[in-house]
């Protein structure tokens, strides 16, 4: 499983850039990602804030599953990458304002 880093610090279970959940999904609609942009993660919750940072324990490696088929990290939609950094600014509201800044397209 991957080391996952996230910069998404309005997220519900981010805490100190680690992510609390210990399976998350990114979203790259199947072929369609072909960039870093295309991609997002599916668990982004900003509802509640305050209280899920304090609440849960931070991973530092969780279970990602993903599908960014055209990722080259990407075995049968699990996500074989050593290390993922997942971004975004803490001005995001919705999924789509994420990303997986390790996604690398290898369709050719
Ligand atoms: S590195 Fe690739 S396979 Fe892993 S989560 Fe990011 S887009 Fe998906």
């Amino acid at each position: 499983m991957p080391k996952l880093r996230c910069t998404v610090d309005n997220c519900s279970y981010n805490k100190e850039e680690y992510c609390t959940l210990n399976y998350i999904l990114v979203d790259g609609d199947g072929q369609v990602a072909t960039n870093v942009e295309d991609t997002c993660c599916t668990n982004f919750d900003a509802s509640e804030y305050t209280l899920s940072n304090q609440e849960h324990m931070a991973q530092a490696v969780v279970d990602i599953k993903c599908t960014a088929d055209h990722c080259i990290f990407n075995e049968d939609n699990v996500c074989e990458a050593e290390e993922v950094g997942m971004a975004g600014a803490s001005t995001c509201t919705c999924s789509q304002d994420t990303q997986c800044g390790t996604f690398r397209c290898g369709r050719s």
